[in-house]
């Protein structure tokens, strides 16, 4: 691997020892319930809502008892509820017709349940099972983008070439480190240049115009 590349993971690693998924769950299931739900939403928001949520429903089966109208109710404030509601729902009929109602641990199977696209699936088996998968959310996307590590235009495409350069045991802790190093220094709008470690290996950095990339 490229000595500069090394060099971000380590800086990054460093900066962020104790970088992890940021949503609360305690089952893999709530895992993949919270992710479903932090589509278009900041964690913390999500943090506030599913412990109500997982108080009633411990299981698929407890899912398909509720309406989509009180589900809708009851999630509403994370956005795009309905759209949530219907994936929820749709997400637990399949778990329970198709899995007997435990979550799968490989990509594809996760990727065929309705409402779980890549990145979730990506977010559930690496963090839920430590299967190695680098999830691209907006974070990962505009970091990758903007340091250098990537230059694809879609989140499968900055997947592709972020894991060509690191090996599989690291992906995981990439994608938290750059989630991490997205939300408190590399931000959308404004990145933070003059405080970060990696100024000197990142390409927008060096071209002096750190630019807002998103998905
Ligand atoms: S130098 Fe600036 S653009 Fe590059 S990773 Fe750091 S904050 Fe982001």
């Amino acid at each position: 691997m490229d000595k500069r590349w090394q060099r971000v993971f380590t800086l990054l690693s460093e900066m962020y020892p104790d970088a992890r998924c940021e949503l609360n769950y305690e089952t893999p299931f709530e895992l993949l319930i919270a992710t479903i739900l932090s589509a278009q939403c900041t964690d913390q928001r999500v943090n506030i809502i599913t412990p109500r949520l997982f108080q009633r429903f411990r299981s698929p089966e407890d899912y398909l008892e509720v309406s989509q109208d009180e589900l809708e109710d009851l999630i509403r404030t994370c956005g795009l509820y309905r759209n949530k509601a219907r994936s929820i729902i749709g997400c637990c009929r399949v778990l329970v017709r198709d899995f007997q109602g435990v979550v799968p641990r490989d990509l594809v199977s996760l990727e065929s349940l309705p409402g779980v696209g890549r990145k979730t699936a990506a977010v559930v088996a690496s963090n839920a099972f430590g299967v190695p998968a680098l999830a691209v959310d907006t974070h990962v996307f505009r970091v990758a983008r903007r340091i250098g590590l990537a230059r694809g235009d879609t989140p499968e495409k900055v997947e592709a070439e972020v894991c060509a350069i690191y090996p599989r045991e690291q992906w995981i802790e990439l994608h938290h480190i750059l989630i991490w190093h997205g939300r408190r220094l590399c931000h959308a709008r404004k990145p933070d240049c003059e405080q970060c470690p990696l100024a000197a290996d990142c390409d927008q950095a060096i071209s002096g115009s750190a630019r807002e990339v998103s998905v």
